[in-house]
This record gives structure tokens, C-alpha cells and sequence, in this order.
């Protein structure tokens, strides 16, 4: 059993929260843990951080390819940019409203301050399931959101990049779409994430994923370790490959989405194979072997692995199975996938979790050098983006560990207070005025 943070108490955990809920309870802890006064600035700005700068909603009414018109909420949220500008993706899920999109811009605040890039916190969505659109049809949706949140955006104001549900090719629309209503002016820092071929990084689309490896690799050496993924969409699918080809075995993937399940083999998969599949949608031919066996989902978190990479969405892991797991880490490649009650069961019972505002920062970090990329106009070699970003989270991982440990705080908390006090600061420098 560990020691119990010494300074910050687990109380008033919410059982089954929001990941809005989620976000608030660990920064009311963060700030606990600062032991800051109460007097009325501090207050003020405690207030302030609990809630964006600004939400915006508004309905966006998209063409069907049958002619039909479907009118869809669509949200862009604006957290704080005390540290830099508006910063944070745009996800497409049938899940998505204000309270989701309000939870994943204050994440970006954190996400951006702890890993020391100049940017602020945004998020923006659209309640839609992209699988349901023909290719025209998201291409209409991703120019009508640009159109939208036009007066909002820009690139030395809030940037946009992929998150679940859209990704490279949606960029390079919005993209063009800008272009377009700036009279022609091309503006490539718009949005990052985009096509490699289009102003994109390279690197950027394996960013998030092979950065939960660092931050794996970071504590532990992970040839031969057994690896679940949860999710195997871009970050858990990045995430395999750089484990697969680092010589760990990735023995279990889980993707209710892809496979019908989770799917489980003990010599681990061969993940480049899968993953060609899986991008060519040739999944039923490559498991036509059927060298592997079906699991519920929970049957396959209960079987034994030394890293479990949640890489799927928020609150994946909660109080009714957090007790299935048979992990000794866990990466957060997804936003929110642990609920707090979950975490600190799992923290209690000794599982190293890495999360998330650290462990899947690597796309932001990969944003903030596209975003770079763009404004000098000059281009960086994939080893180069790659290195970087290693360097910049190995660095930022070992600042965290030590502040945990000096203030004797869980790796969640400390990350919060870092990066809490980071703002807190910029927010004092800049006077009231
Ligand atoms: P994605 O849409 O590419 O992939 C998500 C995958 O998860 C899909 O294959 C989907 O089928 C699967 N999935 C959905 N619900 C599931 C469940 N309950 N169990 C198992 N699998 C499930 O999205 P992504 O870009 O890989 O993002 C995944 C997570 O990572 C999200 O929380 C996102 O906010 C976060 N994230 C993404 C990036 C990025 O650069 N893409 C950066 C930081 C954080």
C-alpha cells in the first residue's frame, strides 16, 4: 500500500462524474495542495480558472448527400490563455455538448501549461457520429464549422487539430476553407494536424501515441513487457506500433468499434500487419487466421499485462471494473479515462499511472512544432520533430517526479499544481487592470 499524500486528502471523490466533474474535483485538489491565502484575489482568480474564458455554441445546418438538411450543435470552448493562445481539437462524437467540450479546453489549459509550450486551453466539437457521413458530407461539415467559428478563431488566436472522430483530411478542409474567406492569404498555422503534404509536421499523427511510449519508456524498459491498448484509433494504434517495434508484446487490443470486442493473443500481435488492415479496412482478412481469441471487454482489462494504454475516451476505467484490471502501469492516452474514484483505488493499490495532461501531451507538443513550422515557413525532418518531442517529455516527465516526490503528492496532483501555478503566476503578473 502506498503512503497517502500527505498533503491533500481524497475527499468528496464523485462517483460517477462528468468528466467536467472529473477536471474540477482534481483542480479544487491541485489547489488545495498549493496551500494558496484566501484573500479575495486569489479567490478571484481560483473562480476564473474554474471556468472558461468562453463557450460558444451555435447550429450548423449541414447538406446531406440525399438533399436532405440536418441542423447539428457544434461548440468551440475557450479555457484561458494566460499563457498563450487558444490551443485544443476539434472532436466529432455523438457524445459531445457543452459540459464535454468546457472539460477538455480546461485540460488543454493544463495540458499546455505542464508541458511548457506557449499556448492557452480550447476544445471544440460537433454532436455527430462521423461514420454515418459519406467523405462529402464531413467535408461540407468541416468547411461550416470553420465558416461558423470564423470571427473566434485564428492562427495567433485559437488553432484548431484533430481529436476523436476527426482527423488530417478535416484539417486540410478547414484549412482551405479560412484560405478562402481570408481573400486567398494562406494561413497554415489555422490548424495543426494537418496532411504532411499541406503544411502538416511530420511526426504530428504519431505524436500522441508514440508519446505515451516515451512516457512508458520514461519508467520502465519496455522491450518484452505485455501490452494492452484500449482504443485503436489514432493514439492507441501510434501507440502499439512504437511498443511493437521497441520489442514489447502487445498481446490484447480492446475496440468495441474495430474488432466487435477485444481480442487477446499471448505471443502478442503483429501490430504493422494490423494496423495496415485496419487502415485499408481489410480487418476480417487479416484475422482470418483466427490465431487469437474474443474477449469481453472485461475479461481482457482482468488479463495480466505490465502496461494498459487507455487510449479510447473518458471514464473507460470507473468504479465498476477499476477492480478487473491486472496492470502495473497505466498511460492515459485518452482524456479523462480513469474516474477519480478509480484512480485512487488503482493509485492505493500501487499501479504506476501516468496521466493524461502528460501522458498524451505529445500531440500538443507536436502541434506547437507544426504551428512553429508554419510561421517560419522552414521544415523539420521527422527525426528531428521526433527527437524534440522525446527530449521536451523526458524533460517535463522528470521535473513532475521530482516535484511529486518533494511534495510527497500523487503524479495527478502534482502535475495540476505545476501547472496551476504556472498560470497563477501569469495571472498575477499581468495585473487586475
Ligand atoms: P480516434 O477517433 O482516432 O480513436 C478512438 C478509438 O477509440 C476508435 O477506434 C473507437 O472505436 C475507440 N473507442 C471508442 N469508445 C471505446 C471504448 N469504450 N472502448 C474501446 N475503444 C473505444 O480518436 P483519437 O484521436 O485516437 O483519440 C482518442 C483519445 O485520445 C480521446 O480521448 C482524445 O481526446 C485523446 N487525445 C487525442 C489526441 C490526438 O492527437 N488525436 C491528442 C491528445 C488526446
Amino acid at each position: 500500500m502506498k503512503e497517502e499524500p500527505i498533503r491533500i486528502k481524497w475527499t468528496d471523490i464523485p462517483q460517477t462524474p462528468s468528466l467536467l466533474q472529473s477536471v474540477n474535483y482534481y483542480l479544487q485538489k491541485a489547489f488545495a495542495g498549493l496551500d494558496y491565502s484566501e484573500e479575495q484575489s486569489t479567490q478571484s482568480i481560483r473562480e476564473r480558472l474554474l471556468e472558461p474564458d468562453s463557450v460558444i455554441e451555435r447550429k450548423i445546418s449541414l447538406q446531406m448527400d440525399d438533399g436532405t438538411v440536418i441542423a447539428l450543435k457544434a461548440f468551440r470552448a475557450q479555457h484561458n490563455n494566460d499563457l498563450g493562445i487558444y490551443k485544443g481539437g476539434l472532436r466529432w462524437d455523438t457524445g459531445v455538448d457543452r459540459d464535454e467540450v468546457v472539460a477538455l479546453s480546461s485540460l488543454m489549459t493544463w495540458k499546455c501549461a505542464l508541458a511548457n509550450i506557449p499556448f492557452g486551453g480550447g476544445k471544440g466539437g460537433i454532436a455527430v457520429n462521423p461514420n454515418k457521413l459519406s467523405r462529402l458530407e464531413r467535408e461540407r461539415l468541416a468547411k461550416a464549422y470553420m465558416r461558423t467559428f470564423y470571427d473566434v478563431l485564428g492562427p495567433e488566436k485559437d488553432v484548431l487539430a484533430p481529436d476523436m472522430g476527426t482527423n488530417a483530411e478535416i484539417m486540410a478542409w478547414m484549412f482551405k476553407r479560412y484560405t478562402e474567406m481570408k481573400e486567398d492569404s494562406i494561413i497554415p498555422a489555422i490548424v495543426t494536424g494537418k496532411p504532411v503534404e499541406l503544411f502538416g509536421s511530420k511526426g504530428r499523427k504519431e505524436a500522441t501515441g508514440y508519446g505515451c511510449i516515451y512516457a512508458a519508456s520514461y519508467f520502465t524498459d519496455i522491450s518484452l513487457k505485455k501490452v494492452v491498448v484500449q482504443g485503436c484509433g489514432n493514439v492507441g494504434m501510434h501507440a502499439a506500433l512504437l511498443a511493437y517495434s521497441l520489442g514489447a508484446k502487445v498481446v490484447g487490443l480492446i475496440d468495441p468499434f474495430l474488432f466487435q470486442g477485444a481480442i487477446y493473443k499471448e505471443a502478442g500481435f503483429n501490430i504493422p500487419k494490423l494496423h495496415k488492415a485496419v487502415d485499408e479496412y481489410k480487418i476480417a482478412e487479416f484475422f482470418e487466421d483466427k490465431d487469437f481469441r474474443i474477449l469481453p471487454t472485461d475479461e481482457l482489462l482482468g488479463m495480466p499485462s505490465d502496461i494498459l494504454v487507455c487510449a479510447a475516451r473518458e471514464n473507460v476505467i470507473n468504479m465498476h471494473n477499476w477492480g478487473n484490471l491486472n496492470t502495473k502501469m497505466i498511460v492515459e492516452g485518452a482524456n479523462g479515462p480513469l474516474t477519480p474514484y478509480a484512480y485512487k483505488e488503482l493509485y492505493n493499490a500501487g499501479v504506476l499511472i501516468i496521466p493524461d495532461v502528460i501522458a498524451n501531451s505529445g500531440g500538443v507538443t507536436v502541434s506547437y512544432f507544426e504551428w512553429i513550422q508554419n510561421l517560419n515557413q522552414d521544415y523539420w525532418e521527422e527525426e528531428t520533430v521526433l527527437n524534440r518531442l522525446k527530449k521536451k517529455m523526458a524533460k517535463n516527465l522528470k521535473n513532475l517526479s521530482e516535484y511529486a516526490a518533494e511534495k510527497k503528492v500523487d503524479m495527478r496532483s502534482a502535475c495540476y499544481m505545476i501547472a496551476l501555478e504556472r498560470v497563477y503566476k501569469a495571472r498575477q503578473l499581468m495585473g487586475a487592470q
